[in-house]
């Protein structure tokens, strides 16, 4: 793979590289990176939240997300609504933090790092890293080395990665590039990855209340690729 163009900010980083970087209390920025956000919420930060907040998916999304749909998408956008505060806060966060930060959206993890996810010619997935400096982030003037590996790991971001490629399955199918999504595909997309607890209370897929979340979404996710694309091999 050859190297990216890149704004001047943003870096990409190999696997053994370090960089300097921590995010506490401390820094002078604390939580002003929580607000103007517009953050993408994937079906697994949804049940992550839903659990730190302790209700149902349905409410969540009802109390907490956006949803968009643009001619030319073939899946809808999930957000995170902002707060009407003067400041365009994120609805979670306090001075003294992120009232959900047991289930922050993995957008919120992996910062400053981004990742791109893409299929190998075996069909494993991989991926590349870059460092977003962004000018008014002082976690750059922290002491601490991190590497890829080591704000993959203290973030606990692994899981929310595996939920993410197994997305892609459905988000980058050869399908949606050539066709279009009818109201009830786009619906069922919703109804079946966002609002998990519906979708497992439906009975459509047997032995649900035996899973994980974190099984569950894999489960969802398959039963959604063979309704909307058929048993085409991707
Ligand atoms: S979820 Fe938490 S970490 Fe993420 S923007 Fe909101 S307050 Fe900040
Ligand atoms: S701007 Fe950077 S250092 Fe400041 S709170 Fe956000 S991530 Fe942490």
């Amino acid at each position: 793979m050859g190297s990216l163009q890149l704004p001047e900010h943003i870096k990409e980083i190999t696997e053994h590289e370090t960089f300097k970087f921590n995010c506490h209390p401390g820094v002078p920025c604390f939580t002003d990176c929580c607000r103007q956000l517009e953050l993408a919420l994937t079906p697994y930060d949804v049940v992550r939240l839903s659990r730190a907040l302790h209700i149902p998916t349905k409410q969540f999304l009802e109390e907490y997300a956006v949803i968009e749909w643009e001619e030319g998408d073939f899946f809808p956008r999930v957000y995170l609504g902002m707060k009407d505060d003067g400041r365009v806060s994120c609805p979670f966060v306090e001075g003294k933090g992120c009232t959900v930060y047991s289930g922050r959206p993995g957008a919120c993890r992996v910062y400053p790092l981004g990742r791109g996810a893409f299929k190998q010619d075996d069909g494993s997935y991989d991926a590349i890293h870059v460092v977003l400096r962004e000018p008014h982030c002082h976690g750059f003037s922290e002491p601490d080395t991190q590497t890829v590996a080591k704000w993959t790991e203290g973030q606990e971001l692994h899981t929310y990665n595996s939920m993410n490629d197994a997305m892609l399955t459905i988000l980058q199918h050869p399908d949606t590039g050539r066709k279009k999504p009818t109201i009830e595909q786009r619906a069922l997309f919703l109804d079946t990855l966002y609002d998990q607890d519906s979708f497992r209370a439906c009975g459509k897929v047997e032995d649900s209340d035996q899973l994980s979340d974190e099984e569950f979404i894999l489960v969802a996710i398959n039963w959604l690729r063979v309704q909307l694309f058929g048993f085409f091999k991707f």
